[in-house]
């Protein structure tokens, strides 16, 4: 299977270059030409399979350049007994007969980006050799909090491998940052960045297709490639969680073969639910797409008027993983949903560069009206319902969790619709310990990691490992840059 530019389809690159290359040199997002299907005998064939078998069951789908096997060992690695505290490395948790969520955050950062990132490493070393690729690759990546630490982890001393991280300097907890600077191996780089998220992603983009860079770097003998969700290699472990949780809810005997499931997915650059998107598009059971945007929500204003306007105003929030105006994957959507027309996405993604804004077609406002709901929770929802289903539930659940969970219930007051519904827990409450302890009627003492035992001794549920480890770690990095002089900072690491 090939795999093509969004903005065009001219280019034609094998999974393993799509892979190692991150993104189009157009600017455009590479995608799968064809969407492969699942029936219902290969639904059935993994109820009772553990969970690496059914990652490397759903991505042979997709990657005909490895083999299953190959998959399968890589599978095993990722989500093994030493990087996630689960075998079931994603588990449903059951909250009422119609609601669970899907916990995906039981990997070595407490986030649901290690369910992507400790398998993308292994598709990128495995791409280098398949392509007989002779140069090191250096992931760059933008990170809004998550990203970042989850791709250092992943990547740490892989061979022909390096990583450099921006994040915003303001917008991140100080236990995201803390677990940022202070990541162990010889080939990883942090820095912050002054100003927001989309000021680092646009800052790497730029350092993306920036010719003379390109060229310094190729006579030092690296080159440029991405672990945001902008690669391919990122969304296509994250469908599979959707298969799975459909195959636990089978097993379980919570839904019958060919029985519809919801998904809300808490939503920021859009990578999460489009992989729900394509997990859909292969013929799993999906009723609605439920997009799940915090106080920055653009999305839910783009699926209700079809117009994508990001001339507004950033909100920093305690869900900081989605304060973004950008949602780069919905690209990969608009291809698709405009019949795979490139000279149509080409054309919004110029108004968005232009003016900041575009308006779809009839026909995929129509589109997204049948697959999508758009919801948003501002602040005082969100902690409203981390304490909700706190008293409710004894449940505790992160900020960004805590969106998705109002957002859907506010569909169900909406819509009356009462099918089988998953939210997706995409990060642990004990990363943003100060909101979650606000929320659930406490008051913090003190502040980053020192909040750790607290929220513990208050709820009694178990710190993650790894986050219990900050303390007392050394921090290895202290530097910071301007977005003008992250191109400087990327040839200093590369030296
Ligand atoms: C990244 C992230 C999101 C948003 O996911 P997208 O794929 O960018 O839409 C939501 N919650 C958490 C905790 C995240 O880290």
């Amino acid at each position: 299977m090939k795999y093509l530019s969004t903005r065009d389809k001219s280019v034609r690159l094998s999974a393993a270059e799509a892979i190692k290359m991150g993104l189009s040199r157009d600017g455009g997002l590479l995608t799968p030409e064809t969407v492969p299907t699942m029936g219902e005998a290969f639904l059935q064939s993994l109820i009772s399979a553990p969970y690496p078998v059914r990652a490397a069951k759903v991505m042979a789908l997709y990657l005909d350049d490895y083999t299953e096997k190959e998959l399968l060992s890589f599978a095993e690695g990722a989500y093994g007994a030493d990087r996630f505290d689960t075998p079931a490395a994603a588990p449903l948790r059951k909250l009422d007969d119609s609601t669970y969520c899907l916990e995906l955050w039981h990997g070595p950062t407490s986030a649901f980006k290690d369910m992507a990132l400790q398998m993308l490493p292994r598709l990128l070393s495995a791409a280098l050799e398949k392509t007989g690729e002779d140069k090191t690759a250096c992931i760059l990546v933008a990170t809004s909090g998550d990203t970042g630490k989850a791709a250092m982890e992943g990547f740490a001393d892989v061979p022909r491998t390096s990583i450099m991280v921006f994040y915003p300097k303001d917008g991140v907890s100080e236990i995201q940052e803390a677990q940022m600077v202070t990541q162990e191996g010889a080939n990883v780089g942090v820095c912050a960045v002054v100003g927001n998220f989309d000021d680092a992603q646009a800052g790497v983009k730029r350092i993306f297709s920036d010719e003379a860079i390109r060229e310094t770097l190729d006579r030092r003998g690296v080159f440029l490639s991405s672990a945001n969700s902008i690669n391919w290699g990122r969304i296509l472990p994250q469908i599979v969680y959707y298969v799975s949780a459909y195959c636990d809810l089978l097993r379980d005997g919570a839904i019958s073969m060919g029985g519809k499931v919801n998904f809300c997915v808490p939503t920021g650059n859009f990578g999460d639910i489009l992989a729900a998107y394509y997990a859909k598009r292969m013929g799993l059971p999906v009723g609605k797409l439920i997009c799940a945007s915090n106080k920055n929500n653009i999305l839910t204003d783009f699926l209700r008027t079809g117009v994508y306007d990001r001339n507004r105003a950033f909100y920093t929030t305690m869900s900081p993983s989605m304060d973004i105006l950008v949602s780069s994957n919905l690209e990969r959507l608009l291809y698709d949903l405009s019949g795979e027309n490139d000279a149509e996405v080409r054309g919004y993604m110029d108004a968005l560069s232009r003016t900041g804004k575009y308006e779809v077609s009839e026909s995929i406002k129509a589109a997204l009206d049948g697959l999508y709901w758009g919801g948003y929770c501002g602040e005082r929802g969100t902690s409203d319902a981390i304490g909700r289903y706190w008293r409710g539930y004894g449940y505790l659940i992160d900020t960004h969790t805590a969106v998705a969970a109002d957002v859907l219930e506010q569909y169900r007051a909406a819509t009356g619709d009462r099918t089988v519904s998953v939210f997706a827990s995409t990060a642990s409450p004990y990363k943003f310990c100060d909101s979650v302890l606000s929320a659930i009627g406490q008051t913090p003492q003190g502040a980053g990691v020192g909040l750790l035992e607290q929220l513990h001794d208050t709820t009694g549920t178990p710190i993650p490992s790894r986050l219990a480890a900050l303390k007392g770690k050394k921090r290895r990095f202290d530097l910071s840059a301007e977005k003008s002089g992250m191109d400087k900072v990327v040839l200093d690491f590369l030296k």
